[in-house]
């Protein structure tokens, strides 16, 4: 398949560029794609279109609307692979937000904190990972929090698939979120 996303003064190189949501047979988020590989989903017929924008991208033989969510025609069973977090992957969860003393900051401002400092044997894991402003981070060091006499404001967890999935994209979490709600009014 080709698609003609070069044509100069359109916005189709953008559009390409967009991530598409894809859900499960059963509805559950499970990825963030390409425009490019969703299209080729559907045109195999091994999803659905459920959502798509207003503009269309010109294949060489016909004209598809841009898909914003698609669902897959079969059940993917989604083995759960235990990676460490990333940074920003930690900072999403948190919603930005310093775990110490509660307040919102940009990314370049924050830091993560092992609550059980790696020195101390503490895992580079969800349960041990906060994020953390860098005055809190600064003044908590390499001391516990019974050391430090601190407090976490919530105990950190590991979030589940779908969070992380909608989390990485607003934009395509409240599409998800639309759809549910319609679904649940329309049900
Ligand atoms: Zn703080």
């Amino acid at each position: 398949m080709h698609l003609d996303s070069s044509v100069p003064g359109t916005e189709a190189p953008v559009t390409l560029s967009r991530r598409v949501l894809v859900l499960n047979a059963s509805y559950e988020p499970l990825s963030l794609i390409p425009v490019r590989r969703a299209i080729v989903l559907l045109m195999e017929r091994k999803a659905e279109l459920i959502e798509s924008g207003k503009r269309v991208i010109r294949t060489v033989s016909r004209q598809l609307p841009i898909p914003l969510i698609i669902r897959l025609s079969h059940f993917v069973r989604v083995p759960r692979r235990e990676s460490p977090p990333s940074r920003n992957a930690v900072m999403l969860r948190d919603a930005h937000t310093c775990a110490y003393c509660g307040q919102q900051k940009a990314r370049n401002q924050l830091t993560i904190d092992h609550v059980v400092p790696r020195s101390r044997g503490g895992s580079h894991t969800w349960t041990n990972l906060v994020t953390a402003c860098q005055r809190c981070n600064q003044f908590k060091g390499h001391r516990t929090l019974e050391e430090a006499r601190m407090k976490l404001l919530w105990q950190p967890s590991q979030p589940s698939h779908v969070t992380l999935v909608l989390l990485r994209n607003p934009v395509a979490a409240e599409r998800y979120r639309l759809l549910v709600a319609g679904e649940a009014v329309a049900a």
